[in-house]
C-alpha cells in the first residue's frame, strides 16, 4: 500500500506507538457576518437580496482525524460556496496537516462568497474583509479541533429516505443515503459527522435574515441528542437535489408552506431522525491508517455568462489559458486573454481521502447524482445536446465493496457538474421541456463531467501518486 509511507518513514522514530489509534477533536468558530460593515448580499438565488438581519448564527465546524502520523482536517462551512484559492489561503497557514478539506453546505441563506448576488449582475457581492474572516476562523477552528483530540473508536451508519429529496429535474435521481460515523470515548459519544444530500435553500429567495437553513436545526438537534460537536456535510446536490417542495407537515399534521422557518426546522429536524437513525443501525469502523491523494484538475470555461463576469471583475479568481488538456495550463493576465480572445480555464482539485475502511471523495462542486450512482439516460433522451458522448465511468464506481462518503463543494465551487449525455443548452429540449432546464448556465461547460471523471479514474489508479502522496 502506497499509503502512510512517506511521512511513516520520517516520522516512525518519533515518540508515537508503531500504531497508534485513531484522535479526533472538535471545534466550531462563528463566522456570522457584521451587518454594520456595509451590505450583506445574500447568496443563491436572486441577485441584490440585502440581510437584514440575523435568524441564526453562521459557523465553521472543524473535526480533526490524527493517527499518530497524520492529521486530516474537515471542515464545513455555513456558506453558498468557496473558490479554491480562498482554501489554499487556509491550508497554507496550517502545513502540520496531511490534508484539509474546507467544504461548503452551499447555504443559500448566507452572504454571498462567490461574487455572482451583488447589488447587479455587474457587480460582485463579496466583501473582501469577510472571506479574510472566513479564512481566520477557519485556520482558529482547525487549530483548536487539532489542540483538543482524543482517542476514540468509530461507529459507521447508512439509512436513506427518499421522501426527504425533492430531484427537480429529469431523469429522477435521488442521492438518498445519508452517511454518519459515531465517535466514541467509552460509552460517551465524543462527535457525530453526518453527511447528506441537499441543498440547503428551505427558505427560499424572500428570506432576508441570515440563516444556516436546515443544516443548523440538523446540527442543534443531534448536537442535544449526543451532546457532542457535530459536523454536518453536503455531498451530492447536482441534478437538483433540494428540500423545496418536500411535503413537511407541523405537529397537528398541516402542511408546512417553503421559504418558512417552521419548515425549514421540521426538515433539519427530520434529516437529523434520519441520521439517528442510522447511528442505532451503526457498526464499528476502522478510520486508520489515514492517507490521501490530489490532483489538480484544469478546466475550461464555456459558459458565457462566467466568461463576462470574469471579464467585469464580478468573479474574481486566477484564470488560465485553456490548452486542451486537463493536467496542465498556463496562468494568463485577464488583459491577455481580451486581447488574444483565448479559450479561458480554471484550476481546480479533487481529493480521495482513504480513512481506513472508509473511501471518501472530495468533489469541487455540485456533482449529479447520475455520475455518483451511475443511471444517465441509454439511449440518450431525445433533445439531448450530446446524444453520442459516452456515459462517465461514475464516482463510486471502483467502491463498490468499500464504505464510501462523498463530499461536494470540497474545497473549490466549480458550479453544476453534469453528464455529457444530459447537457441541453440548444432546442430542442429533452423531455419535451419547452423551455432549457437549469443547470447548465451555472456549470463551466458540457466537458466539466467527462474531464473531472476522466481525472477521477486516473486518481484512483495511482498514476500520478508518486507527484501527489503527501
Ligand atoms: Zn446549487
Amino acid at each position: 500500500m502506497r499509503y502512510g509511507m512517506v511521512l511513516g518513514l520520517v516520522w516512525c522514530t518519533s515518540a508515537m506507538a508503531a500504531e497508534p489509534g485513531l484522535r479526533v477533536g472538535w471545534a466550531q468558530a462563528d463566522i456570522t457576518p457584521a451587518l454594520t460593515a456595509g451590505p450583506v448580499y445574500i447568496a443563491g438565488f436572486g441577485q441584490n437580496r440585502q440581510a437584514t438581519g440575523v435568524h441564526d448564527r453562521l459557523f465553521v465546524r472543524a473535526a480533526v482525524l490524527s493517527d499518530g502520523t497524520r492529521q486530516i482536517g474537515l471542515t464545513s462551512v455555513d456558506l453558498i460556496g468557496l473558490f479554491l484559492p480562498v482554501i489554499e489561503r487556509i491550508r497554507a497557514q496550517v502545513p502540520e496537516f496531511a490534508f484539509v478539506i474546507v467544504s461548503s453546505t452551499h447555504n443559500h441563506e448566507g452572504p454571498d462568497t462567490l461574487g455572482l448576488w451583488g447589488p447587479s449582475p455587474f457587480a460582485t457581492g463579496v466583501n473582501a474583509a469577510y472571506l479574510d474572516q472566513v479564512v481566520t476562523q477557519t485556520v482558529t477552528a482547525l487549530r483548536a479541533a487539532a489542540k483538543s483530540a482524543q482517542p476514540v473508536t468509530a461507529r459507521w451508519g447508512t439509512a436513506r429516505n427518499p421522501d426527504l429529496l425533492n430531484d427537480n429535474r429529469k431523469p429522477t435521481l435521488k442521492h438518498d443515503e445519508l452517511v454518519a460515523l459515531q465517535f466514541q470515548m467509552g460509552t460517551k459519544t465524543a462527535g457525530v459527522i453526518v453527511q447528506w444530500n441537499c441543498h440547503p435553500e428551505t427558505l427560499n429567495n424572500k428570506n432576508t435574515l441570515l440563516s444556516a437553513d436546515f443544516v443548523g436545526y440538523t446540527v442543534a438537534a443531534l448536537e442535544k441528542h449526543y451532546e457532542c460537536p457535530v459536523l454536518y456535510l453536503t455531498g451530492t446536490v447536482g441534478g437538483l437535489l433540494t428540500s423545496l417542495d418536500v411535503p413537511i407537515n407541523d405537529a397537528q399534521g398541516r402542511p408546512l408552506q417553503d421559504g418558512t422557518f417552521e419548515k425549514t426546522e421540521r426538515y433539519g429536524q427530520a434529516v437529523a431522525e434520519l441520521a439517528k437513525q442510522a447511528l442505532q443501525a451503526a457498526t464499528p469502523i476502522t478510520l486508520t491508517p489515514l492517507g490521501g491523494l490530489t490532483q489538480a484538475v484544469f478546466l475550461p470555461v464555456d459558459n458565457k455568462l462566467y466568461q463576462a463576469a470574469w471579464h467585469i471583475g464580478v468573479l474574481n479568481r486566477p484564470i488560465y489559458e485553456w490548452a486542451g488538456a486537463a493536467t496542465t495550463a498556463r496562468p494568463i493576465t485577464l488583459a491577455t486573454a481580451r486581447e488574444r480572445k483565448c479559450p479561458l480555464a480554471v484550476r481546480t482539485e479533487l481529493t480521495w481521502l482513504r480513512l481506513g475502511e472508509l473511501d471518501v471523495a472530495g468533489v469541487p462542486g455540485e456533482i449529479y447524482s447520475e455520475l455518483v450512482l451511475g443511471g444517465v439516460p441509454d439511449p440518450a433522451e431525445a433533445g439531448a445536446d450530446f446524444p453520442t458522448a459516452p456515459i462517465e465511468p461514475t464516482l463510486y464506481a471502483a467502491w463498490k465493496d468499500r464504505k464510501k462518503m462523498l463530499i461536494g463543494l470540497a474545497n473549490d465551487e466549480i458550479g453544476y457538474i453534469i453528464p455529457k449525455r444530459q447537457w441541453d443548452a440548444v432546442k430542442p429540449y429533452a423531455y419535451g421541456r419547452t423551455s432549457a432546464p437549469y443547470g447548465e448556465i451555472n456549470s463551466l461547460g458540457p466537458d466539466t463531467a467527462p474531464l473531472l471523471l476522466t481525472a477521477w479514474r486516473e486518481l484512483l489508479s495511482g498514476v500520478k501518486a508518486g507527484r501527489n502522496e503527501k
